[in-house]
């Protein structure tokens, strides 16, 4: 049987990106699931999940610094004044697939789980699905 939860994560600026591993792994740990996968998705049209270092808050830093390059503040079609989040979090995407082995997801030594938010400060929420398997 597959087990879902979801939590709130509380954001402080425009462009951030939160570390919500800790988070993650205990949706896994509650679900008392040994192996197969956590999809963790983002309800959100201009906010993001991936998954990167967060040994050195540098590298977050550093790709919010490019995307805000690469995808300025401006002037597009949509009226909303907030294209440029649309596009971020679209470049971003929207879920993640992780495997899950004893009990806990198999990240990398430098890797965590990011909410990317690029129109904050806002609540976010974050949806967890882990599905039993080999
Ligand atoms: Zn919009």
């Amino acid at each position: 049987m597959a087990e879902s939860a979801s939590f709130e994560v509380p954001t402080s600026s425009r462009s951030q990106m939160v570390d919500i591993t800790a988070r993650v792994r205990e949706v896994v740990r509650r679900a008392g699931v040994s192996g197969g996968a956590c999809i963790v998705y983002v309800p959100h049209t201009t906010a993001g999940v991936t998954v990167n270092e967060n040994a050195d808050p540098a590298v977050a830093a550093d790709i919010l610094e490019q995307l805000e390059k690469l995808v300025p503040r401006g002037s597009y079609r949509h009226r909303e004044g907030n294209a440029d989040s649309h596009i971020k979090a679209s470049l971003m995407g929207f879920s993640l697939t992780l495997p899950v082995e004893y009990g806990d997801i198999s990240l990398g030594t430098w890797q965590g789980v990011f909410l990317c938010e690029f129109d904050g400060p806002r609540r976010r929420t974050v949806k967890v699905k882990v599905i039993p398997g080999a």
